[in-house]
């Protein structure tokens, strides 16, 4: 597992957004930590089109905290 820090993906909203409340990346924002080979479709507007994939220890400038339950 890696830490994930402010502004990485892992803690954005639009890491994995297509499948929504999905419970490895509930975890992930819960406990900030994440497995080192996880990747996941980037939803953001700018990038779904492209199809982006990123680790949760990515990032961009549309990073957007997601909402943690
Ligand atoms: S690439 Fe940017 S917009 Fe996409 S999940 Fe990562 S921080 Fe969020």
């Amino acid at each position: 597992m890696q830490q994930v820090q402010d502004g990485q993906c892992g803690l954005c909203t639009h890491f994995g957004e297509h499948h929504g409340d999905d419970q490895r990346l509930v975890n992930i924002r819960r406990e900030r930590t994440a497995p080192e080979t996880l990747v996941e479709e980037c939803g953001h507007p700018k990038h779904a089109e492209l199809h982006l994939v990123v680790t949760p220890i990515s990032g961009c400038q549309g990073f957007e905290p997601a909402y943690v339950h």
